[in-house]
């Protein structure tokens, strides 16, 4: 056969992986933006954070933008998976600008929790990642000074708090579920009142990829996570796995990948961030078969079942 002469690779496949229900469902509301209102269609920052989707919607009549500014008024503008601080809707609608909101839902359930832990006047200690979109977005929905960004156990001992203030806490939806315990910890125990949100903050995805990549990571050599540098989930999908000694590297695309990487691999584990697509990750077996004899084995640790509803701009 052709394979001969080629050295076997074992891929472990890991699932769930890609997709989530607020990408799938950010893509499609500027699928249908375009249809509904005709090209172009304005988006307000990468609608997720992937190159190959970003192109695609590109193609499709999509023009990416970071502020509304950049937005004529008469034009239709989506808002980004990630969320928007509430100044971008308040100024679309000064405008009168056509805009549909492609924040996650999970993303919006933790705004309306900040908006409510402001109403009982608690200051909001907020887990997240310094400039990350989603982090603006949160700390936006709330008055300027009532919340303030930790990202780690070092950040919660430099909070100048005491233990009388009324405090409470929320999380980005895409941390590491590891970290997050820990500096969830710090808090409670310098801040024993602080109150903790109704429900994990950090999303079903991002710790169902997080819990799949614990499945194989001890079996495998080396873990390929396919996503964006500026993937929050994607970042922390590497992170879980070197944390438990196997090597990782995050790439966009198969063309990536340098073949001496796999020098002395028999066992490799491949998994993709919430905005990666699957074709990506198709791509990404066919350039290692290109190299190696492939034996390729899906490890699936849960289903996954969520699926959100469009707004209803678009289905009506
Ligand atoms: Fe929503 Fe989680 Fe997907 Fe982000 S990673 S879009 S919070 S489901």
């Amino acid at each position: 056969s052709s394979d001969k002469g080629k050295l076997p690779l074992k891929v472990l496949i890991a699932a769930p992986r890609g997709f989530c229900a607020g990408v799938d469902r950010a893509i499609e509301i500027v699928e249908k933006s375009i249809e509904r209102f005709g090209a172009p269609v304005y988006v307000r920052h990468e609608i997720v954070h992937n190159r190959y989707v970003v192109e695609g919607l590109r193609e499709k009549g999509a023009i990416f933008v970071e502020e509304l500014d950049e937005v004529p008024d008469d034009a239709p503008v989506v808002f980004s998976a990630h969320g928007v601080p509430k100044s971008v809707p308040a100024e679309a609608e000064r405008r009168e600008m056509i805009y549909l909101d492609a924040t996650c839902p999970l993303v919006s359930k933790v705004h309306r929790q900040a908006e409510r832990q402001i109403e009982k006047g608690q200051h909001i200690i907020f887990i997240g990642h310094e400039g990350h979109p989603e982090v603006i977005g949160t700390m936006g929905q709330v008055p300027e000074g009532r919340m303030t960004l930790v990202e780690t156990v070092a950040d919660v001992a430099e909070l100048t708090f005491s233990t009388e203030d009324s405090l409470s806490f929320l999380t980005q939806t895409t941390l590491s579920v590891d970290d997050t315990a820990e500096v969830i910890a710090a808090l409670m125990e310098r801040y024993p009142q602080i109150v903790a949100p109704r429900a994990e903050d950090i999303c079903y995805a991002t710790s169902n990829r997080q819990a799949a990549v614990k499945t194989i990571a001890a079996a495998c050599d080396l873990l390929l996570v396919i996503g964006a540098p500026n993937s929050s989930n994607s970042l922390r999908l590497v992170e879980v796995s070197e944390r438990l000694g196997t090597s990782s590297k995050l790439i966009q695309r198969a063309s990536e990948i340098d073949p001496a990487w796999l020098d002395g691999v028999g066992t490799l584990g491949l998994t993709a961030g919430a905005s990666a697509p699957e074709v990506l990750v198709r791509e990404v077996v066919d350039k290692l078969a290109e190299w190696r004899d492939i034996d390729e084995e899906k490890v699936r640790t849960m289903d996954e079942k969520m699926v959100f509803k469009l707004p209803r701009e678009l289905t009506e």
